[in-house]
């Protein structure tokens, strides 16, 4: 064969190589361009769209676990996180809130429409979401509505209101004795005698809110159950905050103080991890079944806080800390702290937990057993749930 031959060859192929090229490119292009239906499923009158169709229609990944019912959506480095039963779900920073849960009916999971419409937005950065009669439709953004978009003011992230309830909890109960003290006193008849005291002074001070108490009588709660009555009231709509009352003990008797903590999977130190390690014990008297689930890395991730919630929780447990310094004059502030308190993990708003003092000091818990001083306490405590209300409530209405 001829050189030019060869030359005319090579450069037919090049052509038909570049020309298989560009209609691949404009194939892929056209295709991408496609809208993507979700279609709106309504089942005993609510709506859904079904995780099946998010999962397949999309281009995310997912995954599903049968065990805890959690699934996950994860486009490059956004995610979401629902579970089955659950009425909130987690997608990035953002809280998303449904008036019904996410359900499973026939091997298919449907999430609400409340939640599945902003998780399939925040998921699908770069394009347009939007309901059309029965279907969500998905569609590639074009450059001009991609502008219009960035001149939007970005959506605020969690619905922010002002605070409306407050649940105060008394740590143990029923067949929890809690820390046991000096002369056999037992961590949950104070812990419930102080809660009652906080309670009344918020109802005193805070006439316009809520105040719930997660026990009045000496009966076992598991964990999980206390910050559940919490978040129902949130899923009503109303903002709250979560206070949960405890006495320290300490092997040491000479020991004294008290401390307000915060939710944080990083102790402050060793003293913080012990405190924490005591108030967990309880999940000994819980279910096999529900013990699993404390030691599942995967529901520390779900039911993690957000960072603003951690944030306002680091705030609520400063001005409670700081309410109590201003009152108690008798013992040491220990300051404010942050343990892996399990009572506090599933909780969807601002949360602490007061270690009031260490019934383990003879001192300490003569004075703990003391109405006046009991009365003390709660004044702390609800002057710092107040100056915690006030700053709350003033950035809600700057926002
Ligand atoms: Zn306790």
């Amino acid at each position: 064969m001829c050189k030019s031959c060869n030359i005319v060859k090579r450069i037919t192929r090049c052509v038909i190589l570049l020309l298989n090229i560009a209609f691949i490119l404009v194939y892929s292009d056209i295709y991408s361009q496609d809208s993507i239906t979700l279609p709106v499923k309504i089942v005993s009158g609510n709506a859904y769209i079904s995780e099946y169709d998010i999962r397949t229609l999309l281009p995310v990944q997912s995954s599903f676990d049968l065990l805890l019912q959690r699934g996950r959506v994860m486009r490059g480095p956004r995610f979401a996180i629902y579970t089955v039963g659950m009425s909130v779900a987690l997608c990035g920073e953002l809280l998303l809130l449904s008036e019904y849960p996410v359900v499973r009916m026939q091997g298919e999971v449907l999430i609400p429409l409340d939640i599945a419409l902003p998780m399939v937005k925040n998921l699908m950065e770069g394009y347009v979401v939007a309901i059309r009669g029965n279907n969500v439709i998905v569609n590639r953004e074009t450059a001009i509505q991609q502008e219009k978009q960035k001149a939007k003011k970005p959506l605020p992230h969690v619905s922010k209101d002002a605070i409306g309830f407050i649940v105060v909890d008394a740590g143990h109960g029923g067949k929890d004795p809690g820390a046991i003290g000096k002369s056999g006193i037992k961590e949950k008849l104070l812990t419930l005698q102080i809660a009652r005291e906080v309670a009344l002074e918020l109802q005193k001070k805070l006439p316009g809110i809520d105040v719930v108490m997660t026990r009045t009588t000496d009966k076992f709660l598991e964990l999980g159950e206390r910050t559940e009555i919490a978040n129902r009231l949130l899923k009503k709509g109303v903002n709250g905050i979560f206070v949960s009352i405890h006495c320290n003990a300490a092997v040491v008797s000479k020991i004294s103080g008290f401390e307000t903590y915060y939710l944080s999977q990083n102790p402050s130190n060793e003293e913080a991890r012990t405190t924490a390690v005591l108030e967990n014990n309880v999940i000994v008297f819980e279910s096999p079944e529900k013990r699993k689930r404390y030691s599942d890395v995967d529901i520390i991730e779900a039911l993690m806080l957000t960072t603003q919630i951690q944030k306002e929780s680091s705030m609520l447990a400063s001005a409670i800390q700081k309410g109590l310094d201003r009152n108690i004059s008798e013992f040491k502030s220990k300051g404010v702290k942050k343990a892996d308190f399990f009572v506090l993990r599933g909780c969807l708003m601002p949360s602490a937990l007061v270690e009031v003092g260490y019934i383990t000091n003879t001192k300490e818990k003569n004075f703990l057993t003391n109405k006046n001083y009991q009365k003390k306490l709660a004044r702390g405590i609800t002057e710092g749930i107040m100056r915690f209300i006030d700053a709350y409530n003033k950035t809600v209405l700057n926002n």
